[in-house]
C-alpha cells in the first residue's frame, strides 16, 4: 500500500492528512504526526475528507448547455468556444466585460495563474472568496501594522496569559486547535470569549463577554478609554512604536462605561475585569467571522487598537485571525481586484511585473466579486473557478439574476453545483488528493500538497485548464506547479524567502516571511515602521432580531463537499431562537414560521436554544435558503457582506 502527504481541503488550519492508496483508490486517511500545526490531529471532517471524491456523481467530461440542458463535448471544443466567447465579449464590450473569480479551495498557483491570465486580457476583475471573509481582517492588519495575515502562530497560546477569542468558536470552526487552549488552560491561561452567542468554547472559557451583535466598536473603544484613563496602557511601546495615540485618546473619550454598557448589553464590571486582564504582557488577540461579517474594517481596527495599546505584540503576544479556509490566506495574498500580487495597483509595479510576465498588466483597479454580482456593473462574462456564489454570496435573487443575464458564465468545479446547473460550461476539475500545489494557512504556513490519484474520467487540474485556455488565447503560460511556485517567490514579496524543500517537509516552520512564528518583535512592516492606531466610531445599532450565521462542525461552507461524505446526509434548514423571543412571539420548538427581512422571506422550523441570546437568532451558513434572507449589506471599505448583522421579523404561520 503506498502513502502520500497532504492538507486537509476544509478549514483554514491546513491540517497535516496522510493518505493510503490502493489500486488508485483512497482507502483511508490518517493525521501526519509531524504536522507543525496540527501535531498529529484531525477533526471528523478531515478524517472523512477523501470520501467525497469518490461521489458518483463527479463531474468526468465538459458540459455546455444548449435548451436548457447540460450536454457532453470535448474539452477541445469547450475551450475554443470559451475562448471565442470571450474576445467576442471583449471586441464589443472592452476587457473590463469579462471576471474571473477563484475559490480559496484552489492551490496559491492556481490562484496565481488565473490572475495572470485576467491582467493579460486587459482586466482587474480577479477576486476570491477571501473577500467575503476575512478580507477586513488583512486590509486593517496591512494598514496598522504591515502585513494582512496573523502576526502569531497557533504555537503561542500556551505560552501566553491571556487569549482573547472574538466572534470564532474553535470547537465548531477550527477543531484541532482545541489541542492548543486544552494546552493552555492546563499552563493557566485565561480565556476570554467576546460573541453573542454561548458557544461551545465560550462553554469552557473564564470571561464570556456575550455583547448585541454589531456593537463591537462601542466595546473595544470603552476598553479603550478605560486602558488610558488608568494608566494600564503601555505608554513606552507607544512612544516608540506606534503613531495616532493623541487622535485616538481624543476619540474614545467619550466612550464611557455606563454608554458601552448601555449599547453593548455588557456589564461594566466585566468590560473592567476584561480591560485589567489584558494590561499586562502576553496576550493574544484572535478573531473570526463574527467580528469582520458585522463590524467589518471598522470592528477589526477598533480590536487591534486593543494590542497596541498595551504594547501585545511580538514575542509578547499579537494578533491572530482564524481564516475560514485552506488557502484563504493565499488566495487572498495574491488575487485581488485593486492590488497587484507585487503590491500596490501602479505604474511601477506594473512595469516589474512586465519584466517578468512579458505583457503590462492594466493599472484600473477592477471589480471585488461582491460587487459584480450584488451592484450594478458591465461584466458580461464570469469563469469561477471552485467557487459557489449562488449559495454562498447575500441575496441569492439578486445574484441568480445576474447569472441568469451573463452572456458567458463558466464553471470549473468538480461537482454540478447550484452556481455551475445555471452556466454555459461546465468544467470538470481535478480534487485536492488529484493535483499537486501549494497553500497558505491561517498562521502563515506554506505546505505542498501531493499528488494522490489520478483524477477522474477526463477532470483536470484547475492549472492545466486555465494554461489550454490560457494558449487558446494566445498566451504561453506555464502550468507546471513547481515553476509557478518559483514565479510566486519572485513575484510576491511574502513568499521570497521560502523554499520548494521546506514547504515539501510538513515537520518545518515554512511560514512567510521569514519562517517567524511571531511578527513585529523589532518593527511594524509600515512605510514608518511604526503601528499605527485609528480611531472608528460606533455605528447606529440596529434593533429588533438580528439573525447571525454560523458554522457546524459536520459542515464546511456550501455543503458540496461535506454533503457527499455518506453519513452525513442532507442540511436541514433551522432557526435558532432565543427562549424568551419565543414566549413573547408564542412560538413552540419545532413549529415552522415564516422568517421576513428587508430582501426577503422564508419558512424555517423553530428550534429554542438557551445558548441563543433575547434579540438574536441563529442560522447555519451552510444552509441552502439562508441566503434568500440575508441582505446585501457590504462593507463601506471591503464590499464584505454582512453576514451576522441581518435584521429579521419571525411570525407563527397559524
Ligand atoms: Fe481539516 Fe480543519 Fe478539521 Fe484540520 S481542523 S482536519 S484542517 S477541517
Amino acid at each position: 500500500m503506498e502513502t502520500v502527504k497532504s492538507i486537509c481541503p476544509f478549514c483554514g488550519v491546513g491540517c497535516g492528512v496522510e493518505l493510503y492508496v490502493e489500486s488508485s483508490t483512497i482507502i483511508r486517511l490518517s493525521p501526519v504526526k509531524e504536522h507543525v500545526v496540527s501535531r498529529g490531529h484531525l477533526c471528523g471532517k478531515g478524517t472523512l475528507a477523501y470520501e467525497p471524491i469518490f461521489a458518483w456523481d463527479r463531474l468526468t467530461y465538459p458540459l455546455k448547455k444548449v435548451k436548457g440542458e447540460h450536454i457532453r463535448i470535448s474539452w477541445e471544443i469547450a475551450i475554443k468556444e470559451i475562448a471565442s466567447k470571450l474576445k467576442e465579449i471583449i471586441q464589443q464590450y472592452g476587457s473590463d466585460a469579462i471576471a474571473f473569480y477563484g475559490g480559496c479551495q484552489n492551490t496559491l498557483e492556481e490562484d496565481y495563474l488565473m490572475q495572470k491570465l485576467a491582467r493579460a486580457m486587459g482586466t482587474n476583475n480577479i477576486d476570491s472568496c477571501a473577500r467575503v471573509c476575512h478580507d477586513p481582517s488583512a486590509t486593517a492588519l496591512k494598514e496598522m501594522v504591515g502585513i494582512g495575515a496573523s502576526s502569531v502562530s497557533v504555537e503561542m497560546i500556551p505560552r501566553m496569559k491571556v487569549v482573547v477569542i472574538t466572534g470564532e468558536s474553535i470547537t465548531e470552526s477550527h477543531p484541532v486547535l482545541s489541542q492548543y487552549l486544552t494546552e493552555a488552560k492546563k499552563n493557566g491561561t485565561k480565556l476570554i470569549v467576546i460573541d453573542p452567542r454561548v458557544t461551545g468554547t465560550a462553554k469552557f472559557s473564564d470571561l464570556h463577554l456575550r455583547l448585541r451583535p454589531g456593537t463591537d466598536i462601542a466595546l473595544f473603544n470603552a476598553i479603550g478609554n478605560y486602558l488610558i484613563e488608568n494608566s494600564l496602557i503601555d505608554e513606552k511601546f507607544i512612544k516608540e512604536r506606534v503613531i495616532g495615540f493623541e487622535e485616538y485618546a481624543k476619540g474614545v473619550s467619550k466612550y464611557e462605561l455606563e454608554y458601552a454598557e448601555k449599547v453593548t448589553g455588557v456589564r461594566r464590571e466585566n468590560i473592567k475585569k476584561f480591560a485589567e486582564l489584558i494590561a499586562q504582557k502576553g496576550v493574544i488577540f484572535s478573531w473570526g467571522l463574527g467580528l469582520t461579517q458585522s463590524s467589518g474594517v471598522n470592528g477589526v481596527r477598533a480590536y487591534i487598537n486593543l494590542a497596541l495599546l498595551t504594547g501585545n505584540i511580538g514575542k509578547n503576544g499579537g494578533l491572530l485571525v482564524f481564516r475560514g479556509q485552506t488557502n484563504v490566506q493565499g488566495s487572498g495574498d495574491l488575487l485581488k481586484p485593486d492590488k497587484f500580487p507585487n503590491g500596490t495597483m501602479d505604474e511601477e509595479n506594473a512595469k516589474k511585473l512586465a519584466e517578468i510576465w512579458n505583457f503590462l498588466p492594466p493599472t484600473k483597479p477592477g471589480l471585488s466579486v461582491t460587487e459584480a454580482l450584488l451592484r450594478d456593473n458591465n461584466i458580461r462574462a464570469i469563469i469561477f473557478m471552485g467557487f459557489n456564489p449562488l449559495i454562498s454570496l447575500p441575496n441569492r435573487e439578486k445574484v441568480e439574476r445576474k447569472l441568469k443575464s451573463l452572456d458567458l458564465l463558466v464553471v470549473i468545479d468538480a461537482f454540478m453545483t447550484e452556481t455551475a446547473s445555471l452556466a454555459h460550461y461546465v468544467l470538470p476539475a481535478a480534487v485536492w488528493a488529484e493535483k499537486e500545489g501549494s497553500v497558505t494557512n491561517l498562521d502563515r504556513l506554506v505546505k505542498w500538497r501531493f499528488k494522490t490519484i489520478d483524477p477522474p474520467g477526463e477532470a483536470k487540474p484547475d492549472y492545466e485548464i486555465l494554461k489550454k485556455l490560457a494558449e487558446e488565447l494566445g498566451y504561453n503560460f506555464s502550468s507546471d506547479p513547481k515553476e509557478i511556485f518559483e514565479e510566486i517567490k519572485k513575484v510576491v514579496p511574502l513568499y521570497s524567502n521560502l523554499t520548494l524543500d521546506e514547504i515539501m517537509d510538513y515537520s518545518t516552520n515554512s511560514r512567510y516571511p521569514n519562517h517567524e512564528i511571531y511578527l513585529y518583535d523589532e518593527k511594524f512592516y509600515t512605510e514608518t515602521n511604526k503601528a499605527k492606531l485609528i480611531f472608528v466610531e460606533q455605528p447606529e445599532v440596529k434593533n429588533g432580531i438580528i439573525l447571525i450565521t454560523v458554522r457546524n462542525v459536520t459542515r464546511y461552507n456550501t455543503d458540496v463537499i461535506t454533503g457527499r461524505i455518506p453519513g452525513y446526509g442532507k442540511y436541514e434548514s433551522l432557526i435558532y431562537i432565543s427562549n424568551e423571543d419565543a414566549l413573547e412571539l408564542k412560538i413552540r420548538d419545532n413549529e415552522e414560521v415564516l422568517v421576513t427581512s428587508e430582501c426577503g422571506k422564508m419558512n424555517f422550523r423553530v428550534m429554542i436554544s438557551k445558548d441563543v441570546q433575547k434579540g438574536t437568532a441563529i442560522m447555519y451558513m451552510h444552509d441552502p435558503k439562508v441566503n434568500y434572507i440575508i441582505c446585501d449589506e457590504l462593507d463601506e471599505i471591503t464590499k464584505t457582506p454582512k453576514y451576522k448583522y441581518t435584521e429579521i421579523k419571525i411570525m407563527k404561520l397559524n
